[in-house]
């Protein structure tokens, strides 16, 4: 029976999920405190890690000497974990889609509502004593009627695209290594564009994309300026696709109309950046996949590929060096 090390830091209700979701016989470690000592102490012992936000670099790498499998609980391992570094070693490295790809699906609506109707500033006024029913009208929108342009169509962008066609919504993306797929669209309404065409005409930008280098600061001071000035942003994916410097400055000089943001350049990000103060961003902390839900989902199937693994079986969505 393997040694599985949970390498992220939880209270002790998800560790409790974890566990109920472990196999008979597993021994699963857990952190006592957020340090990488106590990380690498565990690691030296475990045969398999599941990361979580927590990144897997190297140095934790290299002290995990018995380390077979890498089981990522979510998708975007791409700048949670030193993929080279663990195939260096002929370490395998999975990730886990099954419940993330909805309740990301539902946040990312969440947040496109929220900012919609700049809810977050709505709830404030009221709780202070200002009960404005006409003073938002001006600010204030629907989704529907209006065209949602996806970065990235992968599983999440076309999950959202499926939920929105409920609210009549249309739908193009931009995603050049997406395989055509012509049923695939049709079944969602959507239309493969260009990247500026993307930016033009997306009334609500949402960013579906892994972080990578050619990712990084994709949404810059320059894509901003492409966008409709009355367009939405809505980030779910990383916070490191977007110059926040720039974002900050467009919503603030009326360029761009809201916001909706769960990832940040930095986590926990910097409470004094200009966008915590603008009335027309929506924050939520990195949550779109964390419902309860979803996490029982995940650490079934992390823990059923686990066992594939030590049965010698073939594992479910393993990302190949
Ligand atoms: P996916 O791999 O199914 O889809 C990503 C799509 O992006 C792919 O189709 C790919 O071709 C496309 N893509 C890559 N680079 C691109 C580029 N430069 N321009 C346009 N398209 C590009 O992944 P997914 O399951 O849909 O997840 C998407 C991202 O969401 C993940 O990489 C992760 O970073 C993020 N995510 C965030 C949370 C959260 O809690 N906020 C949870 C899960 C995933």
């Amino acid at each position: 029976m393997p040694t599985v090390f949970y390498n992220s830091h939880a209270t002790p209700e998800v560790y409790a999920i974890i566990r109920a979701a472990a196999p008979a016989g597993f021994d699963v470690l857990t952190l006592d405190a957020d340090s990488d000592a106590e990380r690498r102490e565990k690691l030296a012992v475990a045969d398999v890690a599941i990361v979580a936000s927590y990144p897997l670099r190297k140095p934790l790498i290299d002290a995990a000497v018995k380390l077979g499998l890498v089981q990522h609980q979510g998708v975007g391992w791409q700048d949670t974990v030193d993929a080279p570094a663990l195939f260096a070693r002929g370490i395998r490295l999975a990730m886990t889609p099954q419940g993330t790809t909805i309740g990301v699906a539902e946040h990312t609506i969440l947040l496109m509502l929220a900012a919609c109707k700049l809810l977050p500033h709505a709830d404030r006024e009221l709780r202070e004593g200002r009960f404005h029913i006409n003073a938002l009208r001006p600010f204030s929108r629907e989704l529907a009627g209006r065209t949602v342009g996806y970065l990235g169509f992968g599983r999440i962008g076309q999950a959202v695209a499926l939920r929105l066609r409920a609210f009549d919504c249309g739908a193009i993306y931009h995603d050049p290594a997406l395989p055509p797929d012509q049923a695939r669209d049709q079944a969602l309404a959507a239309r493969r564009v260009g990247f500026d065409e993307l930016l033009r005409e997306a009334d609500v930008l949402s960013l579906h994309v892994p972080l990578t280098a050619g990712t990084r600061g994709l949404i810059g001071g320059a894509a901003l300026a492409r966008m409709k000035p009355d367009a939405i942003l809505v980030n779910t994916a990383r916070g490191g696709i977007v110059d926040e410097d720039a974002l900050a400055a467009a919503l603030a000089d009326g360029r761009l109309a809201a916001a909706g943001l769960d990832v940040f350049a930095r986590e926990p990000p910097d409470r004094a950046h200009p966008l915590f103060a603008l009335r027309n961003v929506v924050v939520t902390p990195h949550i779109s996949a964390g419902t309860r839900d979803a996490l029982s989902t995940k650490m079934r199937a992390a823990f059923a590929n686990i066992e594939r693994y030590c049965r010698g079986e073939p594992l479910e969505h393993e990302v190949v060096a």
